[in-house]
């Protein structure tokens, strides 16, 4: 096979059935049969590799991991529901009682929970960094840390994290280090490069890009994956053969799509950089982001997202919203259509103004997943919903 990602995306498919067939067809089947007794005992024994029960595996979600495998450069991996079911899957497998988890402040919402919510029901508490302090990270880790976390880009605020540090952090340390790779996509960069054990994605972003189904996958060393494999098959959050036959086929345009994306981005992000209703732009490939040169080191193009402050705090971020006319206002991202959000009105709403702050989340930010759509259309919604907020 060759090592080229957009042909890894396409040509890793499924052995063809004896109808011949051109496309990988949907396999849906909760269970497979077996020869005999024999067959069966040597197949749930592991003694041969075969699919047993779509809990299990399948052979749509085995094309889908094999090719996420394949373009993160990794050993092993394991497709999940959404990508929280991957994410808490991950924790689950890998941690124990006790453990601890030394994580970076600004990661997605729900993540957040889990640290703060459910993984204290087992005695596993989280220290966090800030995205601008990790010089501060070695002074958290204690005796019982177990894993290093984090997402780069940040959601909603695009900051990044230094990959190569964290790698060297987490060796020096013996820690596992986990990325959470969502807004980046194997695409644009490959944490495992820089020494991550575990690469997470919520497949239902731009694996999809097309805003149909949810979807998660974690890959990386095979004796990790073995255990998220494990802990997986017995709670139950597999991925659907529906989901993963239209991931599988996502996947074959991922590197066009995100391609475009990131060229209508760059668009949009040096178009509201002038523009005298907003405070700041934020684009990792905008030379005034704060970690542009971390981002030129780690990344492949500078992504879809691109957050800005309006003026005029929460009042104006919310007539901003208002105002727009084609963008549409939701919660998902990296989808064809461009998307719209308010996180200080929305999706963190409940958090107080300092600790929304403390993520990078002023009154006015605004986030935008920068679609397919035509480049002049989308700047032209933008535009006119800044004129009249
Ligand atoms: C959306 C998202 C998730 C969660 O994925 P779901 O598929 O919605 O469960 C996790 N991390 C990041 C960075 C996300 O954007």
């Amino acid at each position: 096979m060759s090592t080229h990602f957009e042909t890894q995306a396409i040509r890793n498919q499924t052995e063809r059935s004896q109808f011949s067939e051109h496309s990988t067809p949907l396999y849906l089947t909760s269970s497979f049969v077996f020869d005999d007794a024999e067959d069966m005992r040597a197949s749930f024994a592991e003694e041969k590799e075969k699919n047993l029960y779509s809990r299990f595996s399948n052979p749509n979600t085995t094309e889908f991991v094999d090719k996420m495998v394949a373009m993160e450069g990794a050993e092993s991996g394991y497709a999940f529901a959404t990508g929280m079911a991957a994410i808490f899957s991950t924790f689950g497998a890998l941690l124990n009682a006790g453990d601890h988890v030394v994580s970076c402040r600004s990661v997605f919402g729900s993540t957040h929970t889990l640290f703060t919510k459910y993984l204290p029901k087992w005695n596993i508490e989280t220290s966090y960094f800030k995205v601008g302090e990790v010089a501060a990270i070695e002074s958290l880790i204690q005796p019982n840390t177990k894993i290093l976390y984090a997402e780069t880009p940040t959601n909603p605020a695009v900051d990044i994290l230094d990959l190569a540090l964290l790698g060297t952090i987490a060796k020096k340390h013996n820690l596992l280090l986990v990325i959470d790779n969502c807004f980046a996509t194997p695409y644009l960069q490959n944490p495992i490069k820089f020494g991550a054990d575990i690469v997470i994605h919520s497949a239902t972003k731009l694996i999809d890009g097309q805003g149909r189904v949810l979807g998660g996958v974690a890959v990386g060393k095979a004796d990790l994956i073995r255990e998220i494999y494990l802990f997986s098959r017995n709670t139950g959050p597999a991925m659907s053969p529906f989901n993963a036959w239209v991931l599988s086929k996502s996947l074959e345009t991922l590197s066009i799509r995100v391609e475009k994306h990131c060229e209508n981005a760059l668009k949009v992000a040096t178009f509201l950089e002038g523009n005298p209703n907003i405070n700041v732009v934020k684009y990792p490939f905008l030379k005034s982001h704060p970690q542009y040169e971390i981002a030129k080191k780690q990344m492949r193009l500078g992504g879809n997202i691109v957050a800005f402050e309006v003026k005029g705090g929460v009042e104006a971020g919310r007539n901003f919203l208002n105002n727009i006319k084609m963008c549409s206002l939701s919660a998902n991202l990296g989808d064809t259509r461009s998307i719209v959000t308010h996180p200080a009105s929305t999706t963190h709403g409940k958090l107080s103004e300092a600790d929304r702050l403390e993520v990078g989340i002023s009154d006015g930010l605004v986030r935008v997943s920068v679609g397919l759509e035509h480049v002049s259309d989308i700047i032209n919604d933008l535009k006119q919903a800044l004129e009249s907020i």
